[in-house]
């Protein structure tokens, strides 16, 4: 079960190829890098939403506190003269400059004045009391009608004197009786606070509003348009019921932004500030960081995939070639191992380095038996010298030697080898250069050439010799007399012939006969063994012999000696005059005159016809003018020859 799991493994590790794991770490580092991004991109917006919260909120506290300090401070100097006037009717010139002083030292106020109980001017801070009647407006009604010393603060209006929106402030004068005395007013420019607003940073799509509890516009930042009464909005409907401070969101039901918004009311006085900021404003900072980092990001997944294709490719291109180079490697083995001859590779030592499967069925050792051992360690001491000359020759790249040796087999049975060795690369230190050999076993055919070589000697010798005596033939003793004619000055010829031979045939019959010759023969071929001279059989029963540097003395003493060397063999021969084999001879001796080798022949011929001629069993020299015979010693004891053969012919 465990070996069946680790298969299953390591069959699953084999299908993961490099380009896999390559691809694989590429999207995991991509993951995370993205990762990162996102999640760095997530923490700075949440951050930047809540710093913009706090910027926001902490905005809206001061400006309502700017504000209720701005109403406060006209609050409070109009407090001062409606306490006055409870008591005093002061005349105009002084409490206008009073009231005058006043809207110098306040710079909010605009101007300030006080209505009489019929709504006309009775004091006022400008340089001239306007005349006209203001007896009609909702804050005259509203004072008339109402006791007390609360500050009224207006809706925005337009300013009859000045035509520019305003914020009348507004308290009732009250008489000492308590009876309505007038109404004292203060109007401020509503611009006085959205031009405080506009210095503040708020982006294209924030604002400042300053309101009144029931939903009034005072004012606000950036100038609008828009309803001057936000009474039906949320902030009326839901935020302001649930708290005077508060914070929250909303999306523009007029141009979709989404924006932020901040709230404050004041305790003192029936006002309200909200700050707006569009999301898009507080996360400005935010998205350019975000666009930064994006690129940066694009940057890095570039470089990654750019890595990896790389990498990829460069795992593929040697996975390519590694897989070609087993191919090439299992096909070289394949043949190394499937063909008859050996293959294997040295160094320059001859130390083995590969050695084919093949050597099994060529000497019956394993490879791994080889590898290691010196090439020459296998050859055989007669061999060694041979194969190191043929090493020898390998000097340079390409250079091919062949040389042949014997081997042993396993068995200590010789091998015959055929090797080609080729010198496969080059190094600077000769030891470390790699030659490579095909060794092929050539035993058989080496068995066969010796047997053809015996066979050629064996012919080339019956082509030289005589079958029946074992003499050099005629075709040889030619050829051989042409040499020494062509190198020697002096050289003699024998011609022998055996007398009465017909007759012996007759009487003996023809294989007697034969064996007749062969004894002959072997008279004749004893003289030359171990001379330079050479014994041939010219034909039938006629011998040659070739004496090269004897003189004509010699040449007849050898004959001489041939002649009774047969005659002293016995062998009768009832047919010739005297009872036995006997031979004549004829004797030639080169001269100047002789003109070439076949008349010398020819010459050696007429001197044993002389023989016959004289009566046989004798020798005859061929020198011209004079004939003769020797009366060699030997003669003496031939008392069968007569006389008259004893005679000098001529
Ligand atoms: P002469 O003394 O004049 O030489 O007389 P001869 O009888 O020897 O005459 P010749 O030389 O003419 O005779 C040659 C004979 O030798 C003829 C032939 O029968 C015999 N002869 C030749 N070759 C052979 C051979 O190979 N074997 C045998 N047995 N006889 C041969
Ligand atoms: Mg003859
Ligand atoms: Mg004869």
């Amino acid at each position: 079960m465990p070996d069946r799991h680790l298969a299953n493994q390591n069959a699953f590790l084999r299908r993961i190829t490099p380009a896999m794991v390559v691809v694989f770490f590429a999207l995991v580092m991509t993951a995370c890098i993205l990762g990162v991004v996102v999640w760095k991109a997530l923490e700075a917006k949440s951050a930047a939403l809540s710093r913009g919260s706090t910027d926001i909120k902490n905005l809206a506290h001061s400006l309502a506190e700017h504000a209720a300090h701005t109403i406060q401070a006209a609050d409070i100097a109009m407090g001062g003269m409606v306490d006055l006037l409870m008591y005093q009717s002061p005349l105009p010139e002084r409490f206008n400059k009073y009231m005058a002083d006043t809207v110098a030292a306040l710079p909010q106020i605009r101007e300030i004045g006080v209505l009489d109980t019929n709504g006309n001017w009775r004091y006022s801070s400008l340089p001239e009391t306007p005349r006209y009647n203001n007896g009609d407006r909702p804050y005259f009604a509203y004072h008339r009608d109402t006791a007390g010393k609360a500050l009224r603060i207006s809706e925005m209006f337009q300013s009859r004197l000045t035509g520019r929106p305003t914020i009348l402030l507004s308290k009732r004068v009250t008489k000492q009786d308590g009876s309505f005395g007038g109404v004292l007013t203060a109007a401020i420019d509503s611009d006085y606070f959205s031009s405080f607003y506009s210095a503040f940073q708020l982006g294209p799509d924030g604002g400042i509003s300053l309101l009144r509890n029931d939903g009034a516009v005072l004012s606000r930042w950036p100038l609008s348009t828009r309803s001057a009464d936000l009474s039906k909005t949320a902030l009326f409907t839901t935020h302001l019921k649930a708290s005077s401070v508060g914070y929250y969101k909303i999306t523009s039901p007029f141009d979709g932004v989404v924006k932020y918004f901040g709230y404050e009311g004041t305790p003192q006085y029936p006002l309200i500030i909200t700050v707006a900021m569009s999301e898009d404003w507080l996360l400005s900072a935010w998205s350019t960081a975000l666009r930064t980092d994006a690129l940066v990001a694009t940057v890095l997944l570039c470089m990654i995939v750019l890595l990896a294709a790389l990498l990829s490719a460069q795992f593929n291109f040697r996975i390519k070639t590694e897989r070609a180079l087993r191919q090439s490697e299992s096909h070289y083995r394949l043949l190394a191992d499937n063909i008859a001859d050996v293959v294997i590779l040295l160094n320059g030592r001859g130390t083995l380095r590969y050695v084919s499967h093949s050597v099994e069925q060529m000497l019956g050792v394993r490879p791994q038996d080889l590898v290691g051992k010196s090439c020459f360690d296998m050859v055989h001491a007669e061999d060694k010298q041979g194969l190191m000359a043929a090493s020898a020759r390998l000097n340079g790249s390409g250079a091919v030697s062949t040389a042949e040796f014997r081997t042993y087999r396993a068995d200590g049975s010789i091998v015959w080898v055929e090797s080609n060795f080729k010198q496969a690369s080059e190094r600077d230190n000769p030891a470390e250069a790699e030659f490579v050999g095909v060794l092929r076993d050539i035993t058989e055919r080496k068995r066969m050439e010796d047997e053809l070589t015996l066979l050629n000697r064996r012919l080339t010798q019956l082509a030289a010799t005589d079958g029946l005596t074992g003499l050099t033939n005629r075709r040889t003793f030619d050829g051989f007399l042409a040499r020494q004619f062509e190198a020697c000055e002096e050289i003699s010829v024998l011609l022998f012939d055996i007398d009465n031979f017909k007759g012996y045939n007759d009487t003996y019959g023809h294989q007697a006969g034969d064996r007749c010759l062969q004894a002959v023969a072997r008279a004749i071929g004893d003289a030359t063994s171990n001379t330079s001279g050479l014994s041939a059989r010219y034909g039938g029963e006629e011998f040659a012999v070739v004496l090269p540097n004897t003189s004509e003395d010699d040449a007849l003493k050898v004959a001489e000696s041939i002649r009774l060397t047969v005659r002293a063999l016995g062998l009768p021969n009832t047919a010739a005059n005297r009872g036995f084999v006997t031979i004549s001879a004829g004797i030639a001796t080169r001269t100047r005159a002789t003109s070439g080798e076949a008349a010398l022949v020819g010459e050696a011929d007429v001197a044993l016809y002389e023989a016959k001629r004289l009566g046989r069993n004798r020798s005859f020299v061929y020198s011209s003018p004079v004939l003769r015979y020797v009366e060699a010693g030997s003669i003496q004891h031939d008392p069968e020859l007569a006389p008259a053969e004893r005679k000098l012919a001529h």
